[in-house]
Order: structure tokens, then sequence, then C-alpha cells
């Protein structure tokens, strides 16, 4: 390494930066795949940069692991694991835009079709590549997003059929409720889909791949696995909801880190950051943490979150800036320098998404994909 490389190396652990730990992922994805019955396959969920994770390396992991089969949000996304020499089918669960069609067909992406005018994009862009471009058709058991009616699907599918450049390979739907402990609205999407797939094969559709489980589904019961599942919260180490199986043998992933910039003393009565909402009764010690919501700190966590210094919980005091924030100090030891874990383990300790998800009342997704862009990803096999 070269002195400047070793100089950029350290200066990624200098103020924020999230360590990724691709042994974790690793680990999820195996017990995922240990949940289904062959021949059910594994789509692993790498959307949003694979929820803050690195879309790649997460990728490439999950793919030496198990899973068989990528989904993203966005046609980009797609673009991107296509450039890093990704060879997987990968599936657009999104809606995407007539103007994409082309990028689409050529980076070989299949994509989710619930609108006539894309399928027929789709397959106007297949034609031009001499290409047949597969198709899966979202059916809306009762998410009310994306999706065809279930009443609808027979004839959207025949509708598809009729473009020369389109195979239609797949249907899914999507759970809006799979992390409640009553299944009774996820087990009615499942039948609906049973039935709307069922309608296509007396219509002389089959459909060779069906899909409907995201995390919470492959958790819950068996009966939502299909040809396939969707898994994303799950393989980044964090449980969609309490109840499910799993939950202490997943390995959360993704550490969000900092260091103390400077320590100093501030007497009684001063009061600290912007809008002076934190006023100090004595004196104390406070410590600047290199942090701030630009990183993904939720503001939401001004005088309310907890960090961890030196195995122990330290307060935010007063409100989070864009760069920084204020921790309390002397409780806790703080020296200059000093490792700061906003999502992880120190020691004894941790600090979960899901609990600063509650500090902020979000979820643990809106956390871990609001890491900001700025933040250097780190990644380990330990
Ligand atoms: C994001 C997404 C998933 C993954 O959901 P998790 O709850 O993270 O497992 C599955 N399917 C679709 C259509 C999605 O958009």
């Amino acid at each position: 390494m070269t002195e400047s490389q070793t100089a950029i190396r350290n200066s990624q652990f200098a103020s924020a930066w999230a360590e990724i730990d691709l042994a974790a992922i690793a680990h999820n994805v195996q017990l995922l795949k240990r949940a289904l019955t062959p021949p059910t396959r594994l789509m692993a969920v790498v959307k949003a940069n694979a929820y803050g994770h690195g879309a790649v390396p997460v990728a490439q992991t999950a793919l030496r692991n198990g899973a068989e089969w990528l989904g993203v949000a966005r046609v980009a996304e797609g673009r991107e694991l296509r450039d890093a020499q990704i060879a997987a089918p990968i599936l657009v669960l999104g809606p995407i835009a007539p103007v994409e069609a082309e990028v689409a067909v050529q980076s070989r992406l299949r994509v989710a079709v619930a609108s006539l005018t894309v399928a027929r994009a789709l397959s106007d862009a297949a034609q031009q590549h001499n290409l047949v471009t597969p198709v899966h058709l979202k059916i809306d058991t009762g998410m009310t997003r994306f999706g065809v009616p279930c009443d609808q699907a027979v004839a959207f599918a025949r509708a598809l059929q009729a473009l020369p450049s389109l195979r239609l390979e797949g249907a899914f739907t999507h759970f809006a409720s799979a992390d409640d402990a009553d299944l009774a609205f996820t087990q009615q999407q499942a039948e609906r889909f049973a039935r709307t797939v069922d309608e296509l094969a007396r219509a002389n559709i089959p459909i060779m791949l069906r899909h409907a489980a995201n995390s919470a589904g492959t958790l819950a019961s068996d009966q939502f696995h299909f040809d396939l599942v969707r898994a994303g919260i799950a393989m980044y180490g964090v449980c969609p909801a309490e109840h499910l199986s799993l939950r202490d043998q997943l390995r959360p992933a993704l550490s969000l880190k900092s260091r103390v910039a400077l320590v100093r003393a501030v007497s009684a009565g001063t009061s600290i950051g912007y809008g002076r909402t934190f006023v100090s009764k004595r004196a104390i010690g406070v410590a600047l943490v290199s942090i701030g919501y630009a990183d993904g700190v939720r503001r939401a966590l001004s005088n309310r979150g907890e960090v961890l210094i030196r195995g122990k919980r330290a307060r935010i005091l007063g409100r989070v800036s864009m760069d920084q924030i204020v921790v309390r100090a002397d409780e806790v030891g703080a020296q200059e320098g000093d490792e700061v874990t906003l999502i992880g383990t120190q020691g004894d300790e941790q600090i979960s998404a899901a609990e600063v998800a509650g500090w902020a009342d979000t979820i643990p997704y809106e956390v871990l994909t609001g890491i900001g862009a700025r933040v250097p990803r780190v990644y380990s096999q330990q």
C-alpha cells in the first residue's frame, strides 16, 4: 500500500463510517435458505443499495451462499449489478417508465409488469435486439399499490401473450401485513393469488415461477413460499417482527460508527446546539461526535437517542446537526479519538437499528436506507 492509499484508508475511520459484516450476510442467507424446501428458490432483495449495505458486495455474497435471484426496485439498480459483472437473474420489482424499457432489455433485466404501455415498450425494445424478454406479472391481492387486480389478470396476461417479444415467466404478489401476528389477511392474499394463478393455468397461461413472500411472509409460514421467496430485511439481520422464527439467529450486518472529535466541560446553565433545546442543570462534560443527520442520524434523536462509547450508553444532548452531535461524556469517560457506535455492539451493550427506529418513531428499514451517501462503507468477513 502506498502512503496515500494508507492515508485514505485511515481517513475512512476518521469521522463517520458504516462497517458491513459480509459473514453476517452469508450466515443470514444460509439460514433463510435452510428454511425453504427445495425447489423453492431464494431471491436476495438488494434494492436501495442493499438497504444501505452496498448492492454489489451484498449481491455477490448472497449469490455465493444460496440465493439464486436478485431483486431491485429500479432499472438503474439492476444496471449497476450488471456493470459489476453479476450474471444472475435480476427482477425489477417496482414499476418502470416506458423510456426505461430499452436499458432494461439491454441489461437483461426481468421487469414486473402491470401496465400494457410498459409491456409494449419492453416488447418493442426486445424485438429491436432480436431478443425475447421475460417478464413477471404483478398481481394486486390487497396491497393496493402496484399490480393488476385479480379479476383482470387473465385478460391482462392474454394481452401480454399477444406481444411478440415478451415471455410471461412469472407472476407475483406482495403482502401488506405479513409481519402481523394475525395472519388472516396474509392468508386471504395468498389464497387470492393461488386462485388467480389457477385461473391463468385454466386459460392456458401456465406460470413457471410464482412468488409472494417478503422476509416476514417467508418466516411466518411455508404456506407462503410458492416457487420463490423475496427476502430483504432478514438478510441484513433484522427480524421484521418480534414473534417470528429465526429472530434470535439472525445476525445484524451493519454497524454505524463515528469518533469523538472533541471533549469539553460546560458549566451549569449552558445551552447546547441549535434552538437551545438542552440546557445543562449543572457542570458536565460533553463530547462532540463527527456524525449528523446528513449521515443518517435522524434529527428525531435530538435529546432522545443514545450512542455507545467505551462500552457504555451516552445520551445525545440538544439537536442533531447536519454533521455533528453532542453527547454526555463525563459519565462514560469519553476521550478524544474514542470510537462511537450509533448502531451495533460495544462490549456488552448493543444498539439495534430497531431501537434507533423506536426513538425516531419509524422502522429499521428507514434507518438503514437513510444512512447517507457520504458515509463510506467498509467491508469485513469476520
Ligand atoms: C422490498 C421488497 C421485498 C423485500 O421485503 P423485506 O420486508 O425487506 O423482506 C419483497 N418484495 C417486494 C416486491 C419488495 O418491494
